[in-house]
């Protein structure tokens, strides 16, 4: 089976054979992040690919924010953009 490349979401950088990479994902307001042990049963449809720590952590201030950002939208009428 063909394997394509893995690709960092956060830098962009291209996963080698011994990475400590994630799998994360972001869905109405639940981050889960696995290991990216090889497990592909771990993928869900919004999965993203993280190179390591430093990756993580700036993946997860970016989806924080989104969360944020949509859990307002939900609690109240968007009114404009600010
Ligand atoms: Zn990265």
């Amino acid at each position: 089976m063909r394997r394509e490349a893995v690709i960092c979401d956060v830098c962009g950088r291209v996963k080698q054979a011994a990475n400590h990479w994630f799998v994360a994902e972001a869905v109405r307001g639940i981050i889960r992040i696995l290991p990216a042990s090889g497990n592909d049963l771990a993928r869900g449809a919004l999965s993203q690919d993280v190179c390591g720590d430093d990756c993580l952590h700036k993946w997860i201030s970016i989806n924080l924010s989104d969360i944020t950002k949509e859990t307002h939208a939900e609690e109240q009428q968007p009114t404009e953009n600010i």
